[in-house]
């Protein structure tokens, strides 16, 4: 692509590092923000830095927040005793949009990928251990993907909390095998916690 000048081809060169953005699509939003009054291209920068700048992960669950201890953790009508354990931040939107749980969350941040170079040690498995050995937690929900990964994942907490009075479930696969929770419906997201089946019955079926 010719750019006429080196400010709009930097421009979009920037734009372009976003995924799912080609060079043309980064044109061509580049080019509406300078159609646009010069206000809205300083709040969108703003706001994402203000973002940066400012966001926190929540000491309890990793989730996004504005505050040390996220709306979820903080929120006295949550059920402290159920924690669904879940692989990002996207995942607990999915499921919050289902409105049919009332517990809290744990984001692990990815899930363990040997292709990817991603280990335990590379997610939020240890502080999950250590909230279970403090004894509030009844039960555990996986909600990973249903994929290699997904199951690995879920196979190695499993196996860490071993010993410990933990119930473990994992929810119902309405989900298809390789769904990533994200894309499913909200009804079928609902419907298939709701439903959830104990851990060791899972291991079973596969
Ligand atoms: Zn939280």
């Amino acid at each position: 692509m010719d750019f006429s000048s080196k400010l709009l081809e930097n421009a979009v060169y920037e734009m372009s590092q976003l995924p799912g953005i080609g060079k043309r699509t980064a044109l061509r939003l580049v080019l509406h923000l300078l159609k646009r009054p010069n206000e809205q291209t300083s709040k969108l920068t703003n706001a994402l830095q203000v973002l940066r700048n400012d966001i926190k992960f929540c000491s309890n669950c990793h989730n996004i927040s504005d505050t040390a201890t996220c709306e979820i953790c903080a929120s006295p009508r949550r059920d402290k005793s159920l924690v669904c354990v879940v692989e990002d931040i996207r995942d607990v939107m999915a499921i919050e949009n289902t409105s049919q749980y009332n517990g809290l969350y744990h984001v692990l941040g990815g899930k363990i990928s040997p292709m990817e170079g991603v280990g335990p040690q590379d997610l939020n498995i240890n502080s999950l251990v250590k909230k279970v050995k403090l004894g509030e937690v009844k039960e555990l929900i996986f909600a990973l993907s249903s994929t290699m990964e997904g199951d690995t994942t879920n196979f190695y907490i499993y196996k860490q909390l071993e010993g410990l009075q933990v119930r473990t479930s994992t929810i119902a696969r309405g989900i298809a095998v390789g769904d990533e929770l994200e894309y499913a419906d909200e009804v079928t997201l609902g419907r298939s916690i709701v439903n959830r089946i104990p851990f060791e019955n899972s291991l079973k079926a596969n």
